[in-house]
């Protein structure tokens, strides 16, 4: 049981407490110099600006003592927090039935007389005082009390003037992390943009410099080649496009009735898959609420996915219950790591133990994502034995 009192806010004034992040910290100067004026103003051997944590009172400043901290339960402070209004005075802690047996009474420093300002803070809570003692029973006079009660809002003015700095800091922190990860994406997309322009540029520079010394196969087999790159730089800059507006809020998504296995078929016809990969349609002609250029994209999106990081046998399906109508694309790779289910869904995040694919942006599921949630819908991701599962879920139309 603890011999002291507890503020009514005691939850909330420990955590204003932490949040000023002054718990042990180094001395500085500006505490000093109120402590020093509060002891030549109140005219006592000690003062201190102090802390009450959870289980201490911990000193910020001190004149007069030696050590840095003492428990709670000893804790003049610990009484002088509770009534934050006004300040705490203990003319004669030997005749104080509260303290006449405390160890800061009983044995050194032998306090008698104890006065505390609470340092209430911006948010109303009292983290601590500023208080004087001495080793003599006496008062303070009227001046004395003022000044001291000045002084301990000088101490709160500090602690203001700390947290602003601190979050000022964190701004700058965040500014700079955020300047660095532009500049990352900046690379990064000139980089996935480079490797399909480049093919598109070199095909086409062979078919205008080859005359009449390709066979029309070749010629056809290098311009579709490049139309195909080209295809694949459309959607990277679509992706790219996309992503900008969801993070500005600017793009709107219609909700219309959408047929799945019609949008499926769309975006498998223009899709190639590898000879050494197949893909399978089981679809049934369920309906959802949509957008179907967004349902499209997300598909497609899946799909290009399964092709380049799933296994060789690809399933697209479709599905439904009472509320949701899905779009599952499935395939027989390896599961992703359980720790990387959430991140592979943040925007410019690829997997930390895969190589990332060429035009690989870390784009895909998280616009694919922002887009279902956008329809009212999501995406998940499921491992059985040996399938990998994507699913988009979306308000079914009936
Ligand atoms: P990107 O394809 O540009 O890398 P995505 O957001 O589409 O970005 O995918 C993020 C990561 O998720 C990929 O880099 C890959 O590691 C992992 N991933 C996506 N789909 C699959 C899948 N079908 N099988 C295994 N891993 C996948």
């Amino acid at each position: 049981m603890s011999d002291y009192p507890l503020p009514s806010n005691e939850e909330t004034r420990l955590a204003d407490l932490q949040a000023h992040r002054i718990l042990d910290t180094l001395p500085e100067q500006a505490y000093d110099d109120i402590t020093r004026l509060a002891a030549q103003i109140c005219d006592t051997p000690i003062a201190l600006v102090s802390f009450v944590d959870d289980n201490r009172q911990w000193f910020k400043s001190r004149i007069g003592v030696d050590f840095s901290e003492t428990s709670r339960e000893v804790a003049f402070c610990a009484h002088a927090i509770v009534d934050q209004e006004s300040l705490f005075v203990v003319p004669d802690a030997t005749i104080d039935t509260r303290f006449a047996a405390n160890p800061m009474v009983t044995a050194d420093p032998k306090i008698r007389f104890y006065a505390g300002a609470p340092l209430v803070t911006e948010s109303g809570h009292a983290v601590g005082t500023l208080c004087v003692m001495d080793r003599k029973p006496r008062l303070l006079t009227t001046d004395q009390r003022r000044a001291l009660e000045a002084l301990a809002r000088q101490v709160v003015s500090q602690l203001s003037l700390r947290q602003a700095l601190f979050h000022i800091h964190e701004q700058q922190r965040q500014l700079q992390e955020a300047m660095q990860q532009r500049d990352t994406v900046v690379a990064a997309v000139a980089h996935e943009l480079r490797t399909p322009l480049t093919a598109v540029v070199g095909f086409i520079d062979i078919v205008r410099d080859s005359d009449a010394g390709l066979s029309p196969d070749d010629r056809r087999e290098y311009l579709s080649t490049a139309a195909r790159q080209a295809g694949e730089l459309s959607h990277i800059i679509d992706d790219l496009l996309v992503a900008a507006r969801l993070e500005q809020n600017t793009l709107k998504v219609t909700r219309v009735p959408v047929n799945l296995q019609a949008q499926i078929a769309q975006v498998l016809e223009g899709v190639e898959a590898p000879s050494d990969k197949t893909i399978r349609s089981a679809t049934a002609p369920v309906r959802a609420w949509g957008d179907p250029s967004r349902v499209r994209q997300i598909v497609r999106n899946l799909i290009t996915n399964a092709l380049r990081y799933g296994g060789s046998e690809i399933t697209v399906s479709t599905g439904h219950d009472t509320e949701v109508a899905t779009v599952a694309v499935q395939d027989n790779g390896e599961p992703i790591p359980v720790g990387e289910v959430d991140s592979i869904f943040e925007p410019y995040r690829v997997s930390a133990e895969r190589k990332p694919a060429a035009a690989s942006m870390g784009l895909g599921l998280a616009i694919s994502r922002q887009l279902a949630q956008l329809m009212g819908g999501d995406i998940t991701y499921d491992r059985d034995e040996s399938q990998s599962t994507f699913r988009l879920a979306l308000p079914i139309h009936d």
